[in-house]
């Protein structure tokens, strides 16, 4: 049984199919659109960490996802949660959450200083390395 990724609401509906042609799913009580992760591959925090810091790199979305070999899927995932984790000061004004993944699905290998509205996630990613950086210096 699916459950939405923002609210986890088992109230889905089938929303047709995104372009490279997998099943694009609506949640019917906060709006967000999904595709399902067919792996399931579970991403460790070093993982992550390192994702994080790629995101701040001149590399496409595409060439992240292979070099660090997780689906596109998942990656739009992540971004889009990155994104909606954003304090509202930082989050331009398009596109909204819902419309992110698929926003997000169109600029796939597009640098990622080329999507606008990554920007701002950006900015906060690097701020939060500049204070984990930091934070290690004082303990050192
Ligand atoms: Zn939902």
């Amino acid at each position: 049984m699916l459950s939405c990724p923002s609210c986890q609401s088992k109230s889905i509906k089938l929303n047709g199919h995104i372009h490279n042609g997998k099943q694009n799913h609506l949640c019917k009580d906060c709006g967000r659109q999904f595709v399902v992760n067919p792996e399931n591959k579970v991403i460790s925090k070093q993982e992550k960490a390192l994702i994080d810091k790629l995101l701040l790199e001149k590399i496409s979305l595409a060439g992240i996802a292979r070099t660090m070999e997780v689906s596109e899927v998942w990656l739009q995932g992540y971004i889009s949660d990155l994104y909606a984790s954003c304090p509202e000061d930082l989050c331009a004004t398009l596109p909204d959450q819902s419309a992110m993944d698929a926003y997000l699905e169109d600029k796939f290998d597009k640098y990622i200083y080329e999507i606008l509205p990554l920007k701002k996630t950006l900015i906060r990613l690097s701020l939060l390395h500049h204070g984990r950086i930091l934070r290690h210096l004082m303990v050192n």
